[in-house]
């Protein structure tokens, strides 16, 4: 097992200052992988004084130098695709299929975005007699989940190094090592040292460091909403500016008319991907009530094909839940469920066939889920799959809005006139329409307590930029 006491400040890999190791476990055999240094509030101080020292002069460059570093970042994700899906798969669990597509496939689509969009990106405009030019937020101190490791580092730095600011990213405890290795990637890229930073430790220790830091302009944040708020309380103290992408309890709601069969296979497989460890997951499907039957049985028998299994096997379709402490929380949701009187359709709360070791969890159909139990309100983030049935479409919209997430959404109807018509009454920031493919470039992030501000796409780089106009 390889011990790493290092952390990558101002262009190259030095001792961590804090002290002590966290010690990254496979999931799929609790077996420890390795171990990252738990920086501190000392490494983080000499990363941001890297970025601090960095920012100006990155901040200056041309939009044609920072193509060209972010085409050779762009490069380097495409050219250790392998290594970075099974660097995921392996802290993780995500089966390796899906690494690859989507935890490896999807940050280098974004990136790629990314060098499109900045290729065609005006930084200043024309507004009467003023010249309004859109300048760098600055220092960027960015904090990310496990769930999705890559894509939501790459979401984050990558349009603010293009936006002109510089970064100090915090990664998750339990994700650390595909953050290295994208910091290698970022290396390799040969950017200016200084502009991107990483420290590796503990959330309350580094991760509040950072929050905390004065010399920090702007925070973004990935995760739960208790920790979201935390830090938005302090920003709104400091006067900093604070990007939040916090938690979900999206409805995929099925209109009669729809395509019933589709939507509900669709449903399962959204929810039951990555281990139900996705914020934007269909986590609770509405279907009218003389179809809720005929949509619980569909249901059951699509999470059928959904065996938990060895994530490193091609055929594998869901693999284990991050950690223990996940896989009991999950489970106590299940108990909860069943204790307020749902139906269990598949899944359970104990460990699946043959799982003598790994974070497990059954994957999961709740039925006859009522808008009041704690599993229709809160986010479960596990394979698990709420149904509630709903008598007509201003019962489906109060269910639909009813909680205080608002991130992400399904709506399938007869017709796309009627399903536009209805999404638009959600309280959310995005809705598939009939199965409608997930869109790296579209503004991706939450109404209500799902959060504020927009990543991916041109929306995504503006959050990194403040405007200043001067009047001739
Ligand atoms: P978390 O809030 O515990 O941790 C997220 C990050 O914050 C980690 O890097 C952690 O070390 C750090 N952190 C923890 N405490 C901190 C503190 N006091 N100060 C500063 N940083 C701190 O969340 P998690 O359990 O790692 O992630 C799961 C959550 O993230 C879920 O609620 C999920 O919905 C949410 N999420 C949201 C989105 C989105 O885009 N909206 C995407 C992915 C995950």
């Amino acid at each position: 097992m390889e011990t790493y006491t290092d952390q990558y400040i101002g262009g190259s890999w030095r001792p961590s200052l804090g002290q002590g190791t966290i010690t990254v476990l496979n999931p799929a055999t609790e077996e420890a992988l390795a171990a990252v240094a738990a920086g501190d509030a000392a490494d983080v101080d000499a990363a941001v004084a890297a970025a601090r020292a960095a920012q100006r002069a990155w901040g200056a460059t041309g939009k044609e130098t920072r193509l060209g570093f972010l085409t050779a970042l762009r490069d380097g994700l495409a050219a250790r695709q392998q290594e970075i899906a099974a660097t995921v798969t392996a802290e993780l669990g995500a089966p390796i299929g899906f690494a690859t597509a989507v935890h490896a496939g999807l940050p280098l689509a974004v990136a790629s975005g990314y060098v499109d969009l900045l290729s065609g990106f005006e930084f200043t405009e024309r507004v009467g007699n003023s010249t309004v030019y859109r300048e760098p937020a600055g220092v960027v101190g960015a904090i990310t989940p496990w769930n999705y490791p890559l894509h939501q580092i790459v979401a984050k730095v990558v349009p603010a190094l293009a936006a002109g600011c510089t970064v100090v990213l915090k990664p998750a405890e339990d994700t650390p090592l595909v953050a290295r290795l994208f910091a290698q990637i970022v290396h390799e890229a040969g950017l200016p040292a200084g502009v991107f930073n990483l420290v590796t430790g503990v959330g309350t220790v580094a991760g509040a460091a950072l929050a905390a830091h004065p010399d920090v302009e702007l925070v973004s944040f990935t995760g739960s909403t208790a920790v979201g708020r935390a830090i938005a309380e302090q920003a709104g103290r400091g006067v900093k500016r604070v990007a939040l992408e916090l938690g979900g309890k999206s409805a995929n709601v099925v209109l009669p008319g729809a395509d019933l069969a589709r939507a509900v296979n669709v449903n399962v497989g959204n929810v039951f991907a990555n281990s139900g460890q996705t914020c934007s997951a269909w986590t609770r499907l509405l279907v009218h009530q003389d179809q809720y039957e005929e949509a619980v049985a569909i249901a059951a028998k699509a999470a059928a094909k959904y065996v938990p299994g060895d994530p490193t096997a091609a055929e594998t379709r869901l693999g284990p839940v991050v950690n223990a402490k996940q896989r009991d929380r999950v489970r106590g949701y299940i108990q909860a469920g069943l204790d307020a009187g749902a139906r269990l359709v598949a899944g359970g709360v104990d460990a699946p066939e043959g799982a003598e070791r790994g974070f497990f969890v059954r994957p999961t159909i709740l039925a006859d889920v009522t808008p009041d139990m704690t599993v229709a309100q809160e986010e479960i983030f596990g394979p698990v799959l709420c149904v509630l049935a709903y008598r007509d479409e201003d019962h489906a919209a109060e269910l639909a809005n009813g909680t205080d997430y608002g991130l992400a959404g399904g709506v399938w109807a007869a017709d796309e006139e009627t399903a536009v018509a209805f999404a638009r009454r959600m309280d959310t920031g995005q809705v598939d329409i009939n199965g409608g493919r997930f869109n790296p470039l579209a503004p991706f992030g939450g109404y209500k307590g799902s959060g504020i501000g927009r990543e991916l796409g041109r929306h995504g780089l503006e959050e990194f930029l403040r405007t200043k106009s001067l009047q001739f």
